[in-house]
């Protein structure tokens, strides 16, 4: 049986980040992954400088597909207006599998299946065992299924369902285009377009709103790509998009059990009004990595909980303030 001192279940952003702070405070990390990296991961792939500034990344030295936006067009119904604001596109292809070079950690292609505690251990199918457990898998994560899904289930009101794809496209128009609550979505769509020739287009919605609406991912695809076709951004004849779900941020209170520790989509972080997942996971990551080793509190208190895509201005402080009385 392999023996770590810590083991990071899944690669994502929440789990590289956990695992790179780990090494750098000289602990013996193992990261499980079930995918070989690179990996593709269903994400528009649009980040925020915060998120650059956790991961300490100077864009300058990043050497894969990177794009800035200083604002974004957004439209509801007729209106469109286009806030000033900088934001960044990656490909979460490349992204992932940078971050988890980074890391340092030993990584091993393994699909977790059992979890069970054994003398202040944790051992997974009676193959690796550790004192430190980080629980990073995204929405279906083994440590969230064995050892905090009994306690703490994730509210169903907060999940979102998603359909996108990624695709190499020659792309004509270099803005960042979001379209909110067209034809009845209960969420938004996207048009990102990607440097070194990708476009990333998706959408996604609260998933109980759509049920109770009697409406369908696939149609709202076929609408948003017929306007994407309609406004000259994309041509396509044989869209293929991929379908994810995963879960806005409740009330999270419950992220660690004894040295089992829950990070990024594991715990449920994305942000409340844009599903933002990124910034949160590495976030959290951080903040794992922390208390095992200095022994302080896991909090995720200050970890955002909205984008606030107006930006940090007064309006958006207003709306901020609204949504969370
Ligand atoms: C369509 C879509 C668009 C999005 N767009 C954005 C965006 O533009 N910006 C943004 O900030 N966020 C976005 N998000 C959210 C964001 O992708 C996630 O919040 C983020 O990836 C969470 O990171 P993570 O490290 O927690 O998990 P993940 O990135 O999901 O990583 C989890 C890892 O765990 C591995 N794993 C899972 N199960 C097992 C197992 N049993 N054993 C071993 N390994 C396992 C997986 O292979 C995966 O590599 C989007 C999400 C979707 C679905």
């Amino acid at each position: 049986m392999r023996t770590a001192d810590a083991i990071v279940v899944g690669g994502g952003p929440g789990g590289s980040t956990c695992a790179w702070k780990l090494r750098h405070a000289g602990l013996d990390v193992l990261v499980l992954d079930k995918a070989t990296f690179p990996r593709t991961k269903l994400c528009a792939g649009w980040v925020t400088p915060e998120a650059l500034h956790d991961l300490e990344l100077d864009p300058g030295d990043y050497p894969h597909s990177f794009m800035t936006f200083d604002a974004l067009s957004l439209h509801w119904k007729f209106l469109g207006i286009a806030p000033r604001t900088r934001q960044h596109s990656i490909r979460r292809y490349e992204f992932d599998d940078f971050l988890l070079q980074r890391a340092g950690a030993e990584v091993v292609e393994h699909k977790v299946k059992s979890v069970r505690e054994d003398g202040g251990y944790y051992v997974i199918d009676e193959l690796f065992r550790c004192r430190y457990l980080v629980g990073a898998g995204g929405t279906a994560c083994p440590v969230y299924r064995k050892l905090f899904h009994a306690s703490k289930q994730r509210a169903s009101r907060l999940q979102i369902a998603t359909l996108e794809q990624e695709l190499a496209y020659d792309w004509q128009d270099p803005t960042c285009h979001l379209w909110f609550l067209d034809d009845g979505l209960p969420g938004y769509s996207w048009y990102v377009p990607k440097a070194n020739g990708y476009i990333n287009i998706g959408l996604g919605g609260i998933a109980d709103h759509l049920k109770a609406k009697g409406g369908h991912l696939r149609d709202h695809w076929r609408l948003l790509t017929a306007k994407l076709e309609q406004r000259g951004l994309v041509r396509c004849d044989d869209y293929q998009p991929g379908g994810y779900s995963y879960y806005l941020r409740g009330d999270v209170d419950n992220v660690r059990n004894g040295n089992a520790y829950l990070v990024g989509d594991a715990a449920g972080l994305a942000t409340r009004d844009m599903g933002e997942g990124i910034g949160p996971a590495v976030a959290s990551g951080l903040r794992a990595a922390r208390s095992i080793v200095d022994g302080v509190e896991y909090s995720l208190a200050g970890i955002d909980e909205f984008s606030m895509l107006l930006g940090r201005s007064t309006a958006g402080e207003r709306v901020r303030r609204w949504m969370l009385r």
